[in-house]
């Protein structure tokens, strides 16, 4: 599908792409989640992790995120077969939820995590959120409650925030305040309406 109104929006972990995608719905933009996504595709196909993992993987009933986590990030072979089963029905549902929005003829947003490190979607306007490291790091181990060596191999666990920089149709930058990334917001959206 070509993506004619989309625009990516990425960044790297503690960036602050999720704060950016909630300031872009407050300024009333459409924004799909690929990460919503990818967690409802889990639940409604559960039975496909299920028939490959056997029903330890489930807690409570449902497929409990944690555990399939550990099998997958300890197997290479493991996570790419899961890909396999899952970003299929992950695309096809973004891509439904996209060909509506493309009917408006009016930019929206996919916010994809890993938008360089997969390469799934045709979209060329990307807008990336960009912090540096040490503020990365500090955002990281207050939200998640870790420390800083987990921290920052969650970080270089992708690709680096700089490289993804580079490729980039626009940067919105976020070292400051959450005043400061608000007009950086406000100053983005003037260049794309
Ligand atoms: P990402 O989605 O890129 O991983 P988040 O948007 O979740 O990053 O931001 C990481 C953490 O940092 C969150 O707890 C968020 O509330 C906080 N945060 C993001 N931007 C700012 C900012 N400008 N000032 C203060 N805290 C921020």
């Amino acid at each position: 599908m070509k993506f004619k109104y989309a625009i990516a929006l990425t960044g790297g972990i503690g960036s602050g792409k999720s704060t950016t995608s909630s300031l872009l719905k407050l300024y009333g933009y459409s924004v799909i989640c690929a990460d919503r996504i990818s967690h409802e595709v889990l639940e409604d196909n559960s039975w496909l992790v299920v028939e490959r993992f056997g029903s330890e993987i489930l807690s409570y009933g449902k497929v409990d995120r944690r555990k399939l986590g550990e099998i997958v990030f300890s197997n290479k072979d493991v996570k790419k077969e899961l890909e396999s089963i899952l970003h299929p029905l992950i695309k096809n549902k973004i891509e439904i939820l996209a060909s509506s929005l493309e009917e408006k003829k009016f930019p929206y947003f996919i916010d994809i995590p890993l938008f360089y490190e997969t390469r799934n979607y045709d979209i060329s306007n990307v807008v990336l959120v960009y912090a540096s490291l040490d503020v990365r790091l500090n955002r990281i181990m207050l939200r998640d409650n870790i420390n800083d060596s987990m921290a920052l191999k969650k970080i270089e666990s992708q690709m680096s925030l700089d490289d993804k920089k580079n490729l980039a149709s626009y940067v919105i930058y976020n070292n400051g305040t959450l005043e400061e990334l608000q007009s950086e917001v406000e100053k983005y959206i003037k260049t794309i309406n």
